[in-house]
């Protein structure tokens, strides 16, 4: 576990560089919007989370594993994180931002992650919700 919380940092700085490399302009974790996003591009009212797929239970991914003990407290817990991070999105598209949740697994693949913030970024299909490619 100690590995998850100690590289938290690592997807985020590597979405944060890509998205700098990109050329888009930026600021890193708002307090004055629903969830403190990682990354808003406010010009166009966007915004990006990277999330850790153990915490964040990234659907079907190999990091999101269930601990082996305690497993009732974990699921708990995971389902609390899981309801939050709807109710941030829901949150931040009653005030008709559009939010892309980049999983800390994709961004291992860089030349695809930089496809995606390309497409995100310039997409038109806002305001309000979560990004669909
Ligand atoms: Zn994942």
């Amino acid at each position: 576990m100690s590995r998850i919380r100690s590289k938290d940092t690592g997807p985020e700085v590597r979405v944060r560089r890509l998205a700098h490399a990109l050329g888009f302009r930026f600021r890193l974790h708002r307090r004055d919007l629903p969830g403190s996003p990682d990354l808003v591009f406010a010009a166009r009212r966007k915004v990006i989370f990277v999330h850790g797929c153990y915490w964040h239970r990234h659907d079907g991914c190999r990091y999101s594993y269930m601990p082996k003990s305690n497993v009732d407290f974990w699921r708990l817990k995971f389902q609390e994180n899981v309801a939050r991070d709807a109710e941030v999105i829901e949150a931040l598209a009653a005030l008709r931002w559009t939010a892309l949740v980049v999983w800390e697994c994709e961004t291992d693949d860089i030349l695809r992650l930089s496809a995606k913030l390309t497409s995100f970024l310039n997409g038109i299909n806002g305001y309000g919700g979560v990004w669909r490619e």
